[in-house]
């Protein structure tokens, strides 16, 4: 049994359902991103973990205790919510140490663990001052902070970081990475955001209306995702249609009289129709010409996209845009010229079209 154990949860609101049957083990001291769209339902499987919110159906174990019916305080978890939800009035000492006092935790003990508490998000030289006196960062911090304090089994992070700007952000990522390392938590983070999700994570759930889509390693779920709507949600993605064909020993999908992509995995498949995916780091320009021998596909460049560290091409396949990565080592290409498009598809195991 894993450290959090949710089995067959639902949640339904009169007859719409939030939630359908989830099951879910997420493993001692692993950080576990639950991933979605607005409205999918990650917040209320969060908060039904939390004791916030109550299950329709299912049970909740957390440390191997069946903790269905108690309440919040009982289950011996640290939450964060978006909007950091200080006390306004307390000093950020108390803030961390109010949790503790409602315990009856002998005055020496509360100061030093929230002393100790205070170093863990580098808080010292503010402990005295109002959640007002303090920035989104520093606010955050005393949120994390206040869930630590009490030895949580789990901790539980809804959007944490999503109200903060850009840099911040990033800082606050790796500092709570290394936080939840330190200590071993056992962390369940619900985002929209999925580089966060990604670059955080040991595994990650994508959600999709109420059901888990995929639960899988960071890796598997960007390279090898099992839907067309986890290839969309998780990255950039470009889709092609077709049945696979031999073409030698290699599988691919006819595009047009002279035009084939290669699809990975496939030669199970041949003559079924598939939808396969690429990603644009998957794809290098060529010129032309190589088109000709290969029946490579070809694309028109729409035009450059410079983002500073990266730039795209974005380049006309027929009547769609597809999206390129610039290679800093390939030739330029300027908009207007015709490009082969030099990659390897990969299949989406759920998307078979019909034969
Ligand atoms: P967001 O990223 O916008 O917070 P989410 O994936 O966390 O979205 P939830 O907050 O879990 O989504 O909500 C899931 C669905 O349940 C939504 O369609 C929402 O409107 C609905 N919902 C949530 N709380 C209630 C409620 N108290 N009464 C009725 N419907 C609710």
């Amino acid at each position: 049994m894993g450290q959090i154990s949710v089995n067959r949860i639902s949640k339904s609101w009169g007859s719409f359902a939030a939630l359908e049957s989830i099951d879910l083990e997420v493993r001692e001291g692993e950080f576990l991103s639950i991933l979605g769209p607005s409205g999918c339902g990650k917040s209320t499987l969060l908060r039904i973990i939390a004791g916030l919110e109550e299950p329709s159906g299912g049970e909740i174990h957390i440390a191997g205790r069946n903790v269905t019916r108690d309440p919040v305080w009982k289950r011996r978890i640290g939450f964060v919510f978006q909007n950091f939800a200080l006390w306004p009035h307390l000093s950020v000492f108390r803030n961390i140490s109010m949790g503790l006092e409602l315990r009856g935790t002998p005055s020496a003990e509360l100061r030093a663990r929230v002393t100790e508490a205070l170093a863990m998000v580098q808080l010292e030289a503010l402990a005295d001052r109002l959640p007002t006196q303090l920035s989104g960062g520093q606010q955050q911090r005393v949120a994390l902070a206040r869930a630590i304090v009490l030895k949580p089994d789990v901790l539980l992070l809804d959007e944490p970081l999503s109200a903060l700007d850009k840099n911040l952000r990033q800082d606050m990522q790796v500092e709570l990475k290394t936080l939840q390392q330190t200590l071993g938590l056992t962390t369940v983070f619900v985002t929209h955001d999925q580089e966060e999700a990604l670059s955080l994570s040991d595994r990650v759930v994508v959600m999709n209306k109420g059901v888990i889509e995929q639960l899988d390693t960071p890796h598997a779920i960007y390279n090898s995702p099992v839907s067309e709507y986890v290839a969309r949600f998780v990255g950039e993605a470009f889709f092609f249609r077709g049945q696979i064909e031999n073409r030698g020993a290699i599988q691919c999908i006819r595009l047009a009289e002279d035009m084939v992509i290669p699809v990975e995995g496939a030669e199970q498949h041949v003559g079924r129709g598939v939808v396969a995916f690429v990603r644009p780091e998957w794809v290098t320009l060529d010129a032309p010409k190589a088109q000709e021998e290969q029946e490579l596909p070809r694309g028109v460049v729409d035009r450059l996209m410079f983002f500073g560290q990266s730039s795209d091409y974005l380049i006309k396949f027929g009547d769609r845009q597809m999206r390129v990565k610039r290679r800093p080592d390939a030739p330029e290409f300027q908009a207007g010229d015709v490009v082969a498009l030099r990659c390897q598809a990969r299949l989406l195991p759920n998307e078979a079209l019909a034969p």
